[in-house]
């Protein structure tokens, strides 16, 4: 395993745990996203990946070898960070140059590695630029390339496209999967957005109140979501839900009843028990279907956002939203019958919230 983070804990000076006991392993040429709301420790364990924080207790392991005491030099970890600190008064290419100049790396190899680096992040026409002749992108290019020229083993980066705008945030997350796909460096990035997260990554951390609360693919964080926590961060809009206990091997949705055995075969074991169910706004289907629930509802707002419209409506008492084609955009303030496929549902535990 080329990373090992091995029960990794964060106290910082003033008592405060940012994180617990946190467990990865990472393979060379991976790319890792840490995504989680803000403040749940994502930027403190990069940093204690970049040995800019120390480690509180735990093992972190580089190729086998500890390297919790190790310097972020011994590391060979580059960090780009949100703002893209360029020197203001050097052009672009003694701008991504400026790491290997300090540490006296030949006139000859430089202008190679610059040349290289800016071919592929597609800044050859800008090297004699300074910072301030570029858009957002290219300056966040730039910090980029100061980092990939270095040609470390592991690569960090703290929320790269939170400066730029909507437009340029795709065009540049484009770019980064681009990147990573030409250098194949090993890359850790931290984002609190979901779509990012999924777009880019091969596996994904998501964390809350410094808790890993899953590790996995994104093709499994949204189709296996371990709880109600991951259901509700992955997918736009996010995962409905609605509390309610099992009775005579039912649930009640609204003022629908569901019969669960039909999904859960098993589900008499469940009689009593609180839990909470779940199903995506995309899994609702028009047409009536076999192996799904019927629900009668009433539409109270619609959203067409292009191809598809968002449904707001309410089954009694219960509110959801449905992810609709534009084509099918059902009549506001009145009723109307979805059928949410068996495959599509999910059913939590209530008290613990993971997945039953
Ligand atoms: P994220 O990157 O997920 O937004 P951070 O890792 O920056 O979260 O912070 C995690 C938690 O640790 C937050 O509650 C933050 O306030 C706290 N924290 C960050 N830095 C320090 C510090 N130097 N001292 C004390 N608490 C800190």
């Amino acid at each position: 395993m080329y990373i090992e983070l091995k029960n990794i804990n964060k106290i910082y000076p003033n008592g405060y745990h940012a994180v617990h006991n946190f467990n990865l392993e990472i393979e060379k040429g991976e790319f890792v996203v840490f995504v989680g709301p803000s403040g749940c420790g994502k930027s403190t364990t990069l940093r204690m990946i970049a040995g800019l924080e120390n480690i509180s207790n735990g093992e972190f392991l580089i190729e086998g070898k500890r390297a919790n005491e190790m310097g972020p030099r011994e590391r060979k970890v580059a960090m780009v960070f949100q703002s893209y600190a360029l020197y203001p008064q050097m052009t672009v290419y003694d701008n991504i140059a400026f790491g290997l100049t300090l540490q006296g790396v030949d006139e000859d190899v430089i202008e190679k590695r610059v040349k290289e680096t800016a071919r592929i992040l597609g800044l050859t026409d800008y090297l004699d630029r300074l910072p301030r002749a570029l858009s957002g992108g290219q300056r966040q290019r730039v910090a980029i390339g100061r980092a990939i020229i270095r040609k470390v083993g592991i690569f960090l980066m703290d929320e790269p496209l939170s400066n730029l705008d909507a437009k340029q945030r795709v065009t540049m997350r484009y770019e980064i999967a681009k990147i990573h796909k030409e250098t194949g460096a090993t890359t850790i990035y931290v984002t609190h957005d979901q779509t990012e997260a999924m777009t880019l990554a091969d596996k994904i951390v998501v964390m809350k109140d410094g808790y890993i609360q899953q590790v996995g693919t994104p093709y499994d964080l949204y189709f296996k979501p371990a709880n109600v926590f991951v259901a509700g961060f992955i997918g736009e809009p996010p995962m409905n839900f609605a509390p309610s206990r099992v009775s005579g091997g039912c649930i009640r949705f609204g003022g629908a009843e569901l019969d669960l055995t039909p999904r859960y075969a098993d589900a008499k074991k469940l009689e009593g028990k609180e839990v909470i169910f779940g199903f995506r706004p995309e899994a609702a289907v028009l047409q009536p279907q076999e192996d799904a629930y019927r629900i009668d509802c009433n539409v109270e707002l619609t959203e067409m956002l292009g191809d598809y419209t968002n449904v707001y409506i309410t089954v009694g008492e219960q509110q959801a939203i449905l992810k609709v084609d534009s084509h099918d955009t059902p009549q506001t303030d009145a009723p109307f019958t979805f059928y949410i496929p068996y495959s599509g549902v999910y059913l939590f535990d209530g008290e613990t919230e993971k997945v039953i």
